[in-house]
């Protein structure tokens, strides 16, 4: 069996310690299967999850030629291209209760929207430019055939797929599922994800922090990361830096997990000792990725992986900073969630651009994070840094709408210069 290390290196510009974050995003939700499991749950239920297999609309929607508007229908050849015509109106069409019989050439129909186009009719004009007398229409030149009209099937056919496998379930698909008249969808299981801090100076709320001690803010963080995603989550607590109690709390997750998520103890400082635990139960790889924050980045699985060790679980060692361990998130571990959860294809955030309206330090070389506050100006969108930002400052994170994202090349920014914004709406 190939390792993972084996299969990554087979990349150009594999550098474990210095991988950029497209790449090091890339070879993460390459190596990452779909979860097996597949339930069949009533539509509601089914908001969030992920379709299995694709939907076939077993009908037409719309199932027949209707109205897209209140007015008058006919046949477009009984009108005069260049003058009014007077038809007289035979009956009414309305929603959920059709014209009975067919419309007669140089007959018209009052028609209301979603009503059923009798035969005969092929054109619908609105309400609004014609004239009504006496049981009769005044319809204007200049009407098109067709116009005014949703033909059966314009929507979604009978027979063709109606929303590919590996679609999230949005208030949209819940709504074009129900107009198939289908009440049931087959969705992936939710992947189940166990997580837990790591570092003797954590400690629990409820807990006291005592002198060199901090409360454990990432298990906060994770728990609404990962909640968000619609993700089964499962708290395994602190974690002393103590290779028995670190090596028996990962053999726990990853026997209940999908996938295990740490945070702390793989900075320069402490990986070897992690390292060296997780090389007894995996294949785990240590990687220095080319951004700020959120540098040291552990990847793998623990376990032999593949159906042979449904047990095993993939890995990510997130750094131990709370704004590190944000950004390493929504960087590596989200998307890699996204793809074990089914969804496909898992798109990269949009990145906008807006006007930094100050100027910015940095030198070129790596991918930097800033926490921005993105804000309409003057008819624009501009950006402007949320302060201080320091990888431990979680209050950057909290005043912030967007993140700033400084590509590789990029060196200082001055004042007025356009830069990419990723918008936290959407992923957070
Ligand atoms: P580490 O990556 O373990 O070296 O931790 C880096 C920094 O993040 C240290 O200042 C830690 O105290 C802090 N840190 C680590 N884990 C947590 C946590 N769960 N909550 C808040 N701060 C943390
Ligand atoms: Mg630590």
């Amino acid at each position: 069996m190939t390792t993972l290390a084996q299969q990554f290196a087979q990349h150009t510009g594999y550098a474990p310690d210095g991988l950029s974050v497209d790449l090091g995003r890339q070879l993460i939700v390459d190596a990452i299967k779909p979860v097996c499991g597949v339930e069949r749950i009533p539509l509601r239920d089914a908001l969030g999850r992920v379709l299995s297999e694709a939907i076939l609309s077993p009908i037409d929607v719309p199932a027949y030629d209707n109205s897209a508007m209140d007015g008058y229908g006919f046949a477009a050849d009984d009108l005069d291209p260049n003058d009014d015509t007077t038809l007289p109106i035979a009956g009414a069409a309305f929603a959920g209760r059709a014209f009975d019989g067919a419309i007669r050439p140089g007959q018209a129909v009052r028609i209301t929207t979603g009503a059923r186009l009798p035969a005969g009719v092929d054109s619908v004009a609105m309400q609004e430019v014609v004239r009504v007398a006496d049981g009769r229409v005044t319809i204007p030149p200049g009407q098109r055939k067709g116009q005014n009209v949703r033909r059966a099937g314009e929507d979604l056919r009978a027979g063709l797929p109606a929303l590919p496998a590996g679609r999230l379930i949005r208030p949209a698909e819940l709504g074009l599922v129900a107009s198939l008249g289908i009440g049931e969808v087959a969705v992936r299981r939710r992947p189940r994800v166990a997580f837990f801090s790591t570092g003797d100076e954590i400690v629990s709320i409820g807990h006291t922090a005592r002198d060199s001690q901090i409360y454990d803010s990432n298990r906060y963080t994770l728990f609404g990361m990962l909640t968000r995603l619609g993700l089964d989550v499962i708290d395994v607590g602190v974690v002393r830096d103590a290779p028995d109690a670190l090596e028996s709390a990962l053999r726990e997750a990853a026997s209940i997990a999908d996938a295990v998520i740490t945070s702390g103890g793989v900075s320069v400082g402490e990986a070897d000792f992690t390292r060296e635990v997780m090389a007894r139960l995996g294949e785990v790889l240590f990687w220095k990725i080319a951004m700020k924050p959120g540098r040291p980045l552990a990847f793998g699985r623990i376990g032999t992986g593949g159906e042979a060790d449904p047990r095993g679980a993939w890995l990510f060692g997130l750094p131990g900073n709370p704004v590190a361990a944000m950004v390493a998130f929504y960087q590596f571990a989200r998307p890699a969630l996204l793809r074990l959860a089914g969804v496909a294809p898992v798109a990269a955030p949009p990145l906008l651009r807006a006007v930094c309206t100050q100027a910015i330090r940095k030198s070129p070389g790596r991918t930097e994070f800033l926490r921005g506050v993105l804000f309409h100006d003057d008819g624009e969108w501009k950006v402007r840094t949320t302060g201080a930002q320091g990888s431990g400052l979680l209050s950057s994170m909290a005043d912030a709408n967007c993140f700033i994202v400084l590509e590789p090349e990029r060196g200082s920014v001055t004042a007025g210069e356009a830069v990419p914004v990723q918008i936290l709406d959407g992923i957070v």
